[in-house]
């Protein structure tokens, strides 16, 4: 049973057999250049849509809060119908209506780190929304439920999938950058990072934050670990990368005292009722 989720959860919701075959590959190189978005064009826009540091967020009317904060990550990978790992496009409606109508304020990663350093929040209820490995619904199902009710996501993208199969494309991602939403690492090949020396370990995660850094024209500060393992270099690793925090997959409510770098996340599964989740919302994990 045990082998059997965690291939579940190792295989993400869709194409896994092509999945499995890319992975075996050598690396490849990314193309991180869409057709219509020539590198002239992009240079003209970018100005418009460098994404705030935190030192350009305005926290002067944010809320000091007693203790230390804890916030929700939410962790969902597909928005379809699928296996375990894929949420119907309903189900996922409902829960983002629910957050709206509760005053639920969704968090950017810069946000996020503020509050979770600084014991400070821009409203009573924040809530961070993940998606993990950048599927393509993620832009076509999640996004405009999103952008309805003014609410904002971080994905966790897959720097060999980019433009692949079932995963967002280049172009996809820099809309979604320049819409509020953020896109953030989830390394270069997808490899378990416990298994992996120091230096490939480093590769890993250097990489893909110059890859996103370079096609988003931002300062890259999220890592999401693939399959949620790590060991104790993986989180110096990724301090010496260049990320300012990282999620796991381990349950539960984030706050500093988890380590900024292995912050835990919850788990957000198809069929769960909107009671459940609401439920998983109020009641500090
Ligand atoms: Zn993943």
């Amino acid at each position: 049973m045990l082998i059997l989720l965690l291939s579940v959860a190792f295989a993400g919701c869709r194409n896994n057999t092509s999945d499995q075959a890319e992975k075996n590959k050598e690396p490849m190189k990314i193309n991180t250049q869409s057709p219509k978005m020539k590198p002239s064009n992009f240079e003209r826009t970018n100005h418009f849509n460098i994404k705030p540091t935190n030192a350009s967020i305005n926290t002067s009317k944010w809320i000091p809060v007693k203790g230390t904060v804890h916030i929700p990550i939410l962790m969902y990978h597909s928005i379809s119908i699928g296996n375990g790992l894929c949420v119907p496009e309903n189900e996922f409606f409902s829960q983002m209506k629910w957050l709206k109508e509760n005053g639920y304020y969704t968090l950017s990663p810069e946000e996020a780190y503020l509050v979770l350093t600084k014991d400070i929040k821009p409203r009573e209820n924040c809530v961070l929304i993940t998606f993990d490995d950048g599927y393509e619904d993620n832009y076509t199902k999640a996004y405009p439920i999103l952008k309805q009710f003014g609410m904002k996501a971080t994905i966790f993208m897959i720097g060999r999938s980019i433009n692949k199969k079932n995963h967002l494309t280049a172009k996809q991602m820099l809309e979604l950058s320049r819409n509020g939403f953020s896109v953030e690492s989830h390394t270069i090949h997808h490899l378990n990072l416990n298994q992996l020396s120091a230096d490939q370990q480093t590769s890993e995660m250097k990489r893909s934050k110059e890859l996103l850094d370079k096609m988003l024209h931002q300062n890259t500060i999220f890592l999401c670990y693939p399959a949620g393992v790590y060991n104790e270099e993986t989180l110096k690793l990724a301090q010496s990368a260049g990320y300012k925090m990282a999620v796991t997959t381990e349950p539960g409510d984030a706050f500093r005292d988890q380590g900024m770098y292995s912050l835990h996340r919850i788990r957000i599964f198809p069929g769960m009722s909107l009671e459940g989740f609401a439920r998983i919302l109020a009641t500090p994990q």
